[in-house]
């Protein structure tokens, strides 16, 4: 449901991306794994449409981002969820107006009369957290700011979501926890995923297949335990 072809991305004289390719089945989570600055949020941002690229196609529900009008983009962000790096709430919205916020900004497509906080306590509901609805984002720790970034990104229920970096900055603890949420969410909606990682648990957890990002290309293919087993030395230098 996601097809990248031959995507070139450059800032400049910077090539981040060359030559990359994704497709992402039905159902499926893929893992993408990268060296820091490799060009894995560049290129979750360009599926969404938040960065252009230069050469190749994304295809999402064999649409071409590339030429979508604004308004049809608009549409198909309520199908995609994206968990941005960090957390990226609001500060100096409460946990409530954080939820409503793509909400509203949606609405217009959507039944006038919907019941805002029915959704905003369903979207709580599935994170376990509904006791937040009322704090401030200071107010919450780390793992919670995830959770509650977590229900913004279900709150329009996407049929696809794109994490990046799901579990990084959590205690191994609380990053379990975050995973087995994301696995909760894929087995109640039926989500496909795309997840950006570096930790290994994560990628072990919830991989149906992962592809290695070096050098702007697809380096390597396979399942966690086909990767861990490679000799090959830059896919070693991933499962240490
Ligand atoms: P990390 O694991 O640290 O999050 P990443 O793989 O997500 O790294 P990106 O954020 O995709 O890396 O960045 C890839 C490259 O693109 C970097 O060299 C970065 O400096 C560059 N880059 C990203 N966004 C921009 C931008 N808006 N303008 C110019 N260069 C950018
Ligand atoms: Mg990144």
């Amino acid at each position: 449901i996601i097809k990248i072809e031959n995507l070139l991305k450059q800032f400049g004289n910077n090539v981040v991306l060359n030559d990359f390719n994704l497709d992402l089945h039905k159902g499926e989570n893929l893992v993408v794994m990268g060296k820091s600055g490799s060009g894995k949020s560049v290129m979750i941002k360009c599926i969404v449409g938040l960065e252009n690229y230069d050469k190749g196609s994304i295809k999402v529900n064999n649409y071409e981002i590339k030429s979508l009008n604004r308004k049809d983009l608009d549409a198909l962000r309520t199908e995609i969820g994206f968990l941005f790096q960090g957390s990226a709430l609001y500060d100096s919205m409460s946990v409530r107006e954080n939820l409503e916020f793509p909400l509203r900004r949606h609405q217009k497509k959507r039944d006038q009369h919907v019941n805002l906080e029915a959704l905003v306590i369903e979207a709580l509901e599935n994170v376990g957290l509904v006791n937040a609805i009322d704090l401030m984002p200071s107010e919450l720790s780390g793992g919670m700011k995830r959770r509650i970034a977590l229900a913004r990104t279900l709150i329009l229920k996407p049929s696809i979501i794109l994490y990046d970096e799901p579990t990084s900055g959590l205690d191994p603890i609380t990053s379990k926890e975050i995973i087995q949420l994301m696995k909760s969410i894929q087995k109640k909606y039926n989500t496909s995923s795309i997840i950006i990682t570096h930790d290994l648990d994560c990628a072990k957890a919830i991989a149906n297949r992962i592809i290695l990002l070096i050098d702007g290309k697809n380096y390597a293919e396979g399942t966690f335990e086909e990767l861990q087993s490679s000799n090959d030395v830059k896919i070693k230098a991933f499962f240490k």
